[in-house]
């Protein structure tokens, strides 16, 4: 899968391309959603995915990501759930399973031994190639928001030794740790009813700590975003309820950047009933829709392969197919291209071919179709060398 480079479609070289990143799908709510997917370390066992979801309203980006140790089942759970929700303003971008080889193996590492939550040092390239992607997913699509999502065997009680669970550590900024505040005050209100198991909230270890690599430390380091990083506990708890854990941290976590409209505002009302609002209508949604009837995932194929390394002439023919397209609770009836940028879908078929533009970058989507009516996009950028 060829990693579609936002700046790429801005920067893209032919006239009439700008509305191109919006492509847009109707969400099941009526707002218009862009929804879109890629691979990391395609073609490898650390091969995992990648799904953004853009509103068309502009807004905060937030990077969910889970599965970076691929026995706390409960992140990689909750972040193939995450990645579907209907969002009001800005960009998700999620990760469900940020170490896949280590999930199928259910390890907190793959065979390799590497734990990835220690292969990014803050100021300096991450170590393997999976981290690295990874941060290219960070420094691409620039999240304002980072939440990591882990677990632990044991309870916190203020030192690390009887386990993290049930704490939400956040960057050094404030309005880091007051969301997470917020975020458990609510959890422990609504969803902890057994002594011990409250939430609490921690600072990041400093740098100087000896514990260095961690995604969401790289992120508030290196970056400018709030991170978080939320560990639930599987000490007695069935994964049900650790998946609920996390799904409902993250959506109060994004709350305000992700799942309220601008034009939602409402006139000082207090957080508490909007929590509880938005809280049951997305659990409407998944009730009614969500769980029900899946979105159908987009995917093109090319041959050649490699369509934007920029070995390709002006000229030469690439064959694009869409038979890697799959819907997990359905059949995918439609498939729709747009060869020529302007955001229309003019040919439809599972194969077609084009021939290569004069372009630079060129960007080409793919519109499926599911049973159910349900759409998704996938968008590549073929690139010649002038
Ligand atoms: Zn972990």
């Amino acid at each position: 899968m060829t990693f579609t480079r936002r700046t790429f479609l801005t920067a893209a070289g032919c006239t009439g391309l700008l509305g191109l990143g919006t492509t847009q799908v109707s969400s099941q709510n009526g707002s218009d959603l862009s929804r879109n997917s890629f691979t990391l370390m395609s073609g490898t066992e650390k091969a995992t995915d990648v799904y953004v979801t853009t509103a068309s309203e502009s807004g905060p980006t937030a990077l969910v990501v889970g599965g970076m140790h691929g026995n706390e089942e409960a992140g990689y759970v909750a972040t193939e759930s995450i990645k579907q929700w209907t969002i009001e303003r800005g960009t998700l971008v999620t990760i469900p399973k940020a170490n896949a080889e280590a999930v199928a193996e259910d390890g907190r590492t793959a065979d390799d031994g590497v734990d990835l939550n220690r292969q990014f040092p803050s100021g300096e390239e991450p170590t393997t190639d999976l981290a690295r992607e990874i941060w290219g997913v960070v420094e691409e699509y620039e999240p304002d928001v980072v939440i990591d999502l882990h677990e632990s065997v044991g309870i916190y009680d203020g030192d690390m030794i009887g386990g993290v669970g049930q704490v939400v550590f956040t960057s050094w900024d404030e309005a880091a740790s007051n969301d997470a505040k917020k975020a458990t005050d609510y959890l422990n209100e609504n969803y902890v009813s057994r002594d011990g198991y409250e939430f609490s909230v921690g600072a990041f270890s400093p740098p100087d700590d000896g514990l260095d690599g961690l995604l969401t430390h790289k992120a508030a380091r290196d970056t400018s975003a709030v991170s978080f990083l939320a560990e639930v506990t599987s000490k007695e708890t069935a994964l049900d309820k650790r998946v609920q854990w996390h799904t409902k941290l993250v959506q109060q976590l994004v709350e305000e950047e992700l799942l309220t409209s601008s034009g939602d505002e409402d006139e000082g009302g207090d957080n508490e009933d909007d929590g509880q609002n938005n809280d049951e209508e997305n659990k409407e949604e998944g009730d009614n829709d969500d769980e029900k009837n899946q979105s159908p995932v987009a995917r093109i194929q090319t041959t050649p392969q490699n369509v934007s390394d920029g070995s390709l002439e002006r000229g030469d023919t690439v064959t694009l197919d869409a038979s890697a397209s799959k819907d997990p609770d359905g059949d995918v009836v439609k498939y729709e291209w747009d060869l020529d940028a302007d955001g229309s879908f003019e040919e439809s078929g599972q194969t077609t071919k084009l021939s290569v533009p004069k372009c630079k970058n060129y960007p080409v989507t793919l519109r499926v179709t599911d049973n159910s009516g349900k759409t998704a996009t996938d968008e590549i950028t073929i690139t010649t060398i002038r």
